[in-house]
């Protein structure tokens, strides 16, 4: 048990792509509580290996709330197999203290991944709530995407990057998102 460094936004690290666990040996079960340990520490509902500073295809979730009770989650080489739909979702991240910002993201995936037995599993999560959306937050780090990649308003995300010493939103990792987007304006 231990709580690890969280890298910040900036860390190249963050942008790497990651591998896949082949198997879930003691040394990923160690991994995956000392990421619970480190989550809970930073009372983050969620958090990724690269945030770690380890490339691989894991990550943690804890979305309980006040009125929706849910297990500790644990998801090891994940893909998104179905999204749906669109929302605008207030995030932030714990490579990003004190950041918040909107961002786009699907309302209903599908994800298919592995438990910490590694017993393959899949989950729809429609919606919108706070599990649909951090799935896609933590899955993205995996793929070296981050949630500023997913921006509504750069300038204001920028602002607060600049009041929390943290580099600027960069233009070349913002996503096209026609589907999304096709969505949100329908609305
Ligand atoms: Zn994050």
């Amino acid at each position: 048990m231990a709580v690890l460094k969280v890298l910040t936004y900036g860390d190249p690290v963050l942008r790497q792509p990651t591998e896949k666990v082949h198997k879930v040996s003691a040394k990923i079960q160690k991994l995956v509580a000392d990421m619970f340990d480190t989550m809970y520490a930073q009372n983050g509902v969620g958090l990724a290996a690269p945030q770690v500073g380890v490339l691989k295809k894991i990550f943690v979730l804890d979305c309980t709330t006040e009125d929706n009770v849910l297990p500790k989650m644990v998801f090891i080489n994940p893909t998104l197999v179905r999204k749906s739909g669109a929302i605008l979702s207030r995030e932030g991240c714990l490579s990003f203290p004190d950041v918040f910002t909107e961002v786009k993201r699907y309302d209903t995936v599908t994800v298919r991944y592995m438990d910490i037995s590694g017993k393959p599993r899949e989950m729809t999560v429609e919606g919108g709530g706070l599990l649909c959306r951090a799935i896609q937050h933590e899955f993205d780090h995996l793929e070296g995407v981050l949630f500023v990649d997913h921006v509504v308003n750069q300038a204001e995300a920028d602002q607060q990057l600049k009041e929390h010493h943290l580099p600027p939103i960069d233009p070349t990792f913002i996503k096209e998102e026609p589907d999304l987007d096709k969505v949100l304006m329908g609305n």
